[in-house]
């Protein structure tokens, strides 16, 4: 029988950091991953869509082009090679596997590819090999799940129906593309086919789009997404799906719509096969863990989408680096209202910490300060004008709360507000810090001077009002 210190099983970003780390720090560590390394988000996630929105976005600009004062000659339309951007996504992922896999073995990481199954909390079975085990960290991942709605397993069965697996690697371009769900998954891939030139409609249950986000966001990104062509479907309920038509209630009235190729994005369930004998304790169809992400079963963790309200790579990571300090007696843990988020696309959304609607709710009170991107000097330049910066702070303390962006930039500007919160910052805090100039950053900063009175590139409120008299 083969003894370590620590089994790590599932190599997705959430089980391959925590392996690493550990070895890093001298804990003889296996790491057991049936399918894939990298997990959802290098092979079927995160990476293969952002190299799909990029190309997408290459080819926005190649049509926009000559708003930046560059022709095509007369013969040369910008045009989709469907099977060199299919390639190009692949071999992106197949490096950054590649990567990951001598990353893993180089830290000293003994990498089992195969199906691990859980005997007990110290022994472990894979590829007809016993394993013992000190502690065992589970970061099984998740995947798509669909509501029970008439037709739509068979659709699934069939093909006729997909999920964000299948969209990522299409054989060709659908001329027309469905997506049911509004979430950020769904949202992101029908932003790229509308790009590459199919003709998409997103059906969704609420009214508006990204639920669970910033209600300034959420109207805005309705209207980014109804601007860019996506015939945008929202209030209605699913009630049929017959192979690639899709039938749902709108204002009382039964309508359809059918395309040749159905993409259904409606959430995620967490993965469990493996570690059944553990008899897991749940919480809310989650694997329950306290705040180290110990499970129920003692020297049990369970980390990433598995176990976390957040079904975001990098907070699996994180999680998984927060159980390996508590395993090793430096227990710490992680503030949920300093997580980001982040919807890729063109533009982009960034949150993190509180919605303006959460801290009304709460009953603080509280200042806004929200700055255009339009008038920001890099967007300009980069022919941006879609979005805002908005910075939420606690009126008596001046702690920031929230910080929500719609901008091309935000996914990189968002690290700023994480960092600022994470110190417990203020308005003017980031104010005060010189921004280098010109950057899209400096709207954080310029956001913040609007709270703190003093808004330096938008006129005051106050002088607009007195204009228009
Ligand atoms: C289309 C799409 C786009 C996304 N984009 C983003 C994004 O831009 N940013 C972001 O933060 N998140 C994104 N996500 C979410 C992100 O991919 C997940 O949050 C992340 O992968 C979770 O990491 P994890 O380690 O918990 O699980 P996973 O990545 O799911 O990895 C779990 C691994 O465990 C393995 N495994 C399971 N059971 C066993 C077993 N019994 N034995 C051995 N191995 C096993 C699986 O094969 C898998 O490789 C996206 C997801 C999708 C689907």
């Amino acid at each position: 029988m083969k003894k370590f210190d620590l089994a790590v099983i599932g190599a997705g970003p959430g089980g391959y950091v925590t392996a690493i780390k550990a070895a890093h720090l001298g804990l003889s560590t296996v790491c057991f991953e049936k399918e894939y390394v990298g997990g959802v988000c290098l092979n079927v996630g995160c990476i293969p869509s952002k190299a799909l929105i990029k190309s997408a976005h290459v080819f926005d600009e190649m049509k926009k082009a000559e708003s930046f004062g560059l022709t095509l000659g007369p013969d040369a339309k910008p045009d989709v090679n469907w099977e060199a951007l299919m390639k190009r996504k692949a071999g992106i992922v197949s490096k950054l596997t590649g990567g990951v896999k001598a990353l893993m073995t180089g830290a000293g990481v003994t990498l089992v590819e195969g199906v691990a199954t859980v005997k007990d909390a110290k022994h472990i079975e894979c590829n007809g090999e016993e394993y013992e085990v000190k502690n065992i960290i589970l970061a099984l991942g998740s995947s798509p799940s669909f509501p029970n709605v008439p037709g739509l397993k068979e659709a699934l069965e069939k093909g006729d129906v997909i999920d964000s697996t299948g969209a990522l690697s299409l054989s060709e371009k659908p001329k027309e593309f469905i997506v049911i769900g509004g979430g950020v998954i769904a949202l992101e891939l029908a932003s790229v086919y509308n790009s590459f030139g199919s003709k998409v409609t997103m059906i969704q249950r609420s009214e508006k789009i990204l639920t669970g986000m910033d209600e300034e966001i959420r109207t805005e990104m309705g209207k980014v997404a109804k601007k860019a062509g996506i015939n945008l479907i929202t209030g209605t309920k699913l009630l049929e799906v017959k192979g690639k038509t899709v039938i749902y209630e709108k204002d009382g009235k039964r309508e359809e719509v059918s395309a040749d190729a159905v993409l259904c994005c409606l959430g995620r369930s967490v993965n469990i096969a493996g570690a059944e004998a553990l008899n897991l304790e749940m919480e809310n169809k989650r694997v329950k863990v306290d705040e180290y992400y110990q499970t129920s079963v003692p020297g049990v963790y369970a980390i990433g989408d598995m176990s976390s309200k957040y079904q975001l790579a990098h907070v699996a990571s994180a999680e998984g680096l927060c159980a390996l300090d508590h395993l090793i007696g430096k227990a710490r843990t992680l503030n949920y209202n300093h997580m980001p988020s982040v919807v890729y696309g063109h533009p982009e959304v960034a949150t993190v910490g509180m919605t303006e609607e959460e801290v009304k709710e709460a009953g603080i009170e509280y200042e806004v300060g929200k700055f255009p991107v339009a008038a920001n000097g890099k967007s300009m330049a980069a022919g941006d004008s879609t979005g805002f910066i908005k910075v939420i702070s606690d009126k008596k303390i001046g702690e920031i709360l929230g910080v929500h962006m719609v901008s091309t930039a935000a996914s990189d500007m968002i690290a700023e507000a994480v960092m600022v919160m994470e110190l417990e910052g203020t308005p003017a805090e980031i104010g005060n810090s010189v921004h280098p100039h010109p950057t899209n950053v400096e709207m954080v900063m310029e956001a913040a001077h609007m709270i703190e009175g003093y808004p330096i590139h938008v006129r005051k409120p106050r002088e607009r009002k007195k204009k228009k008299k």
